[in-house]
């Protein structure tokens, strides 16, 4: 089991299910809510992913993404598409190990800031990552 939180310790989750599409994405939605370059994301089913302490906030980053972040120290812990209803993504690094869930590719190449170069070997799309 994954476990993970925010910064300040006041809102906690678990993650039951094996993580999938582990990712750097480079997409400005990202950049701009979070104000850092990028951001590691991994998804889970809905129903393998449970707060168990404190209450994040969400809001609206987009009409169809929702997110999550601490009301108190801001950590953003989750990213919700409506295209993908069950699914939820988690932010790699608020993992208590965020070694554990390594990114499998980067997404949004295309909206990547240009004085970030990525210099791994993972595979870079485009766009987003087109789910099989
Ligand atoms: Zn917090
Ligand atoms: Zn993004």
């Amino acid at each position: 089991m994954l476990i993970g939180g925010c910064f300040c310790g006041k809102v906690r989750y678990e993650v039951l299910g094996t993580p999938f599409d582990s990712t750097i994405c480079h997409c400005v939605d990202c950049r701009r809510a979070t104000a850092t370059p990028f951001v590691a994301w991994f998804s889970v089913r809905q129903s393998e992913f449970r707060f168990v302490l404190g209450e994040s906030r969400s809001f609206a980053s987009s009409r169809a993404v929702l997110r999550t972040l601490c009301p108190d120290c801001g950590t953003h812990l989750t990213y919700q598409h409506a295209d993908f209803p069950d699914e939820i993504d988690i932010s790699t690094c608020s993992l208590d190990v965020p070694e554990q869930v390594p990114p499998e590719h980067h997404t949004w190449m295309s909206q990547k800031l240009s004085w970030v170069h990525v210099a791994d070997v993972l595979p870079k799309h485009a766009g987003s990552y087109s789910k099989p």
